[in-house]
């Protein structure tokens, strides 16, 4: 076989992903030819006419196969960008999405706030079903003097994220534990208590499961999706903990799949913890990030 240029080949490739189905066949067949060369795209760009080595052709032509079956991109390459960081992902963990990056904005605010306020030396904070570790590793490398405990209800996953707090160099600020939410500290004495409780837990519903688009059914962990037949299960588990959890003034963030707004500010209302709930959407405009504030502690009686 001739071999060919890197423009060449990366032509080749994008219409065979086009073929599959994919969306954006040219800038997949970029990422994919970038993960290979050990490049950029914009070195790609640079070279494209120069000859692709054999060994590399072939290597590209696998993860192209891989691709389009439909595996995601993230895995096939093993990374995946949030918030600006390098993390690695595999089949253990859910591939950590641009909206989730709403919470860590809405955390990153309110930490600011209260620091300028006075109202908080520290800041100690749980992430609940941390995957990749992705929100709890970026709270860590952008909160001053944050400790964060990061829970997960499968081993593997816990091991993905102390791989990527260690490759981030965060390892020291962060606790893993391993269990169903709050449940997981249910041994540890004294009682963790947190001001800042964030999660993206599984929030998909019997439905929703059954009309995901392939590469997320096939590839993505089950365990990091499902949230129940309603998709509200976290939910209700996690407001069911929360009271004998949180420290006042606190603050509680949570992703929540798309329509779940009014039943999820209802679980939240019933906790009777909040002072006010708000809303962040999303860039397609769905709400998709609760924002509960937990008031300070009522002044004691006067001496
Ligand atoms: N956002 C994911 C999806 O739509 C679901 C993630 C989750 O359940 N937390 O596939």
């Amino acid at each position: 076989m001739r071999s060919h240029t890197i423009e060449e080949a990366l032509q080749r490739a994008s219409f065979c992903l086009e073929k599959a189905g994919l969306e954006q066949p040219r800038m997949e067949a970029e990422l994919l030819l970038s993960h290979v060369l050990q490049s950029d795209r914009l070195q790609l760009f640079l070279n494209r006419e120069e000859e692709l080595p054999a060994k590399s052709a072939e290597q590209f032509e696998r993860l192209v196969r891989r691709r389009c079956a439909g595996e995601p991109a993230a895995y096939i390459t093993g990374e995946k960008y949030f918030f600006g960081s390098r993390f690695k992902v595999n089949k253990s963990v859910l591939i950590p999405r641009p909206e989730t990056e709403l919470i860590v904005e809405r955390a990153l605010h309110w930490s600011d706030r209260q620091k300028a306020a006075g109202n908080l030396k520290t800041v100690s904070c749980v992430d609940l079903g941390t995957g990749s570790g992705a929100i709890a590793i970026t709270l860590a490398l952008k909160v001053p003097g944050i400790r964060v405990r990061a829970v997960d209800i499968s081993g593997d996953a816990l091991e993905q994220a102390a791989e990527n707090a260690a490759a981030l160099g965060v390892k020291d600020k962060i606790s893993w534990h391993r269990g169903s939410y709050f449940k997981a500290f249910r041994e540890i004495c004294p009682r963790p208590r947190f001001n800042l409780v964030v999660s993206n837990p599984p929030y998909l519903s019997k439905w929703d499961m059954e009309s995901l688009p392939r590469d997320i059914r096939e590839f993505e962990p089950p365990g990091a999706l499902y949230g129940g037949e309603d998709g509200l299960d976290s939910y209700r588990e996690i407001f069911e903990d929360l009271p004998g959890y949180v420290l006042k003034p606190g603050l509680v963030l949570l992703e929540v799949g798309a329509g779940q707004k009014e039943q999820v500010e209802d679980l939240a209302l019933e906790s009777g913890l909040f002072a006010t709930v708000s809303w962040y959407s999303d860039l397609a405009g769905h709400p998709r990030v609760m924002e509960g504030k937990i008031p300070g502690p009522e002044p004691g009686p006067r001496e």
